[in-house]
């Protein structure tokens, strides 16, 4: 299956990801883990990047189109995906529908959550950036505090995950990504999924829906 997972910041995409793609066994493709991943590395793409996150603006579409078409183009995805923050735009969602082309989308859940619990959610969240786990210092907190539990590394705060910032990302969010909905909607592939749950009752929800579809 070919899926995406649309939702505003702090929705709990990544978190959800997590376990959809081990549930399906398809790779998780996030945007925003590739362009960490780049800022961090130092390259050109990172560079550029950078400039974008940090303000919580988002990337332009050609860029961000273009890691996108080659990551898909790889073997492992031949057999279903997992989009976690991309496409983010109708630009991208129309290229995204031509680099499928005969291999469409097949589902598109999107998580709902009130605009107050995600400013709660992001300011308290904590990634992991050796393993990619997310934990919250509320909601999910870790065993042992700043430490993760899946690999033991040392648990960082974005720097993007502070109120003023995460305030411009849902504003984007409003303006660039929500259309989405409608998009999806018009081509039957939209699924609401309530996230504003605890986590493992979100992921129950989710599953149902992939077993209907399988
Ligand atoms: P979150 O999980 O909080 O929604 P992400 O990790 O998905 O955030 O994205 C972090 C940042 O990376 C975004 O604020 C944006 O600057 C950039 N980014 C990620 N995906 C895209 C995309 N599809 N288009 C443009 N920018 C993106
Ligand atoms: P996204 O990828 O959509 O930005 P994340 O999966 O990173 O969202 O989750 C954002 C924060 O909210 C993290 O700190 C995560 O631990 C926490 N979180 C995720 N799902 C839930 C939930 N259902 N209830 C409470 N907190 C959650
Ligand atoms: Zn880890």
């Amino acid at each position: 299956m070919n899926i995406i997972l649309l939702g505003p910041p702090g929705a709990g995409k990544g978190t959800q990801a997590m376990r959809i793609a081990e549930h399906c066994r398809i790779p998780h493709i996030s945007t925003g883990d590739m362009f960490r991943e780049a800022v961090k590395a130092g390259t050109p793409l990172g560079q550029k990047a950078e400039q974008y996150m940090s303000q919580g603006l988002l990337v332009p579409d050609e860029v961000t189109i273009g890691i996108v078409r080659e990551r898909l183009a790889q073997a492992d995805c031949a057999n279903g995906f997992l989009l976690d923050g991309f496409p983010r735009t109708i630009a991208q969602a129309e290229a995204l529908d031509q680099i499928l082309e005969d291999n469409p989308i097949d589902l598109v859940l999107s998580i709902e959550v009130p605009d107050a619990e995600l400013i709660k959610r992001l300011t308290g969240r904590r990634v992991c950036k050796d393993c990619g786990a997310t934990f919250h210092i509320h909601f999910n907190p870790p065993q042992r505090e700043d430490v993760c539990d899946q690999c033991g590394a040392r648990l960082h705060h974005r720097a993007d995950d502070t109120v003023s910032t995460v305030k411009n990302r849902l504003e984007v969010y409003k303006q660039q990504t929500e259309p989405l909905i409608a998009y999806y909607r018009e081509q039957e592939k939209l699924v609401s999924i309530n996230g504003d749950q605890a986590i493992d009752q979100v992921f129950q929800d989710i599953a149902q829906h992939l077993e209907a579809r399988q």
